[in-house]
């Protein structure tokens, strides 16, 4: 018997629980399109709840599902829109919170999109291991495939197969001088270990002359070398250069798990994608939701047996 944190209940270890952070805690980052400050808080939420978001600018604000039937627009980001009111940028948040294991929680923002911070999920990873987490008394439920499916765009395609673990692929195709073409295909076996280590701090990129057209539309005004790597016609402009050999394949596998973590549940399979990006990964997570014969859902009596690794409550939390 373990006695978690704040948690006001005891819980048996052995047992795959859902998980919640152990207290309220906030941030504040820069909006990527208004270039304005932006508020989040995080709060701890019951078990079923899954990841809610509310704007705390606005008054009675009805809670905003993470749900990939509610976005609604995905140019250059995936965006939650619900009964009007907009909350855009979700998924290098929402990649975060799939990457450590978080199954109920609520996002207050003051804005209509989350602030981009450094352009990874890096940062939210660090608040989030502030406020520490909490195992709760309800099984942990995954959304397990056990059939493929597969949705494709022109040349682009995203598939998700069954697989005992969760695995992600994906492969890039920029012809480019600043993408190297022996990095632009990664690979990541997801466990919390592996997503904070070797996912987490891959950026967002950009290309110089995009950002110039966004911005003649007044969009884009928070960008800049702080929260993205930008890229000219033949360079890499960020002095540091790149965080990983790979980082912009490592990026788009980021927003993936993002991006299908609104599916409402960690997944159990493997998935595929070839030049894929935020439209199609949420055509596939609706294609999978579309026929209750492409899943079912599945929990595990311990750590042991569920083929997903993530880190104990206690080496998660940190002093902050
Ligand atoms: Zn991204």
């Amino acid at each position: 018997m373990v006695h978690y944190g704040n948690c006001n209940k005891i819980c048996e270890k052995a047992v795959m629980n859902q998980r919640t952070i152990n207290r309220a805690i906030a941030i504040t980052g820069i909006g990527l399109h208004s270039g304005q400050p932006v508020d989040l808080e995080f709060h701890p939420q019951p078990v079923n709840t899954g990841v809610v978001f509310e704007r705390s600018d606005i008054a009675d604000c009805a809670p905003i599902p993470a749900s990939a039937f509610l976005v609604q627009d995905t140019m250059m980001s995936s965006n939650l829109v619900f009964g009007g009111t907009r909350v855009g940028t979700v998924e290098h948040l929402l990649s975060a919170i799939a990457g450590l294991g978080v199954d109920n929680l609520l996002i207050r923002v003051s804005a209509s999109e989350i602030p981009i911070m450094d352009g990874s999920a890096a940062p939210f990873v660090g608040v989030l291991l502030q406020a520490g987490f909490c195992e709760q008394d309800s099984p942990k439920k995954f959304l397990k495939i056990v059939r493929p499916v597969r949705v494709k765009v022109d040349d682009k395609w995203a598939e998700l197969r069954p697989y005992d673990g969760f695995e992600l692929n994906f492969e890039i195709d920029f012809d480019h001088p600043a993408f190297d073409k022996d990095f632009q295909h990664a690979q990541l076996r997801f466990s919390t270990q592996n997503f904070i280590e070797e996912l987490s701090s891959a950026r967002t990129f950009g290309f110089l002359r995009d950002i110039e057209t966004l911005r003649k539309n007044n969009l884009a005004l928070g960008g800049s070398m702080d929260n993205a790597i930008v890229i000219d016609e033949a360079k890499i402009l960020n002095a540091e250069g790149l965080r990983f050999a790979d980082e912009f394949v490592r990026h788009k596998i980021l927003d993936a798990l993002g991006d299908l973590y609104l599916i409402g549940y960690p997944i159990l399979g493997r998935f595929n994608a070839y030049k894929s990006g935020h439209a199609l990964n949420n055509l596939l997570v609706r294609e999978i939701l579309s026929d209750k014969n492409n899943y079912k859902f599945v929990t595990f009596d311990d750590n042991v047996t569920c083929p997903i690794e993530y880190l104990p409550l206690t080496s998660l939390t940190v002093e902050g």
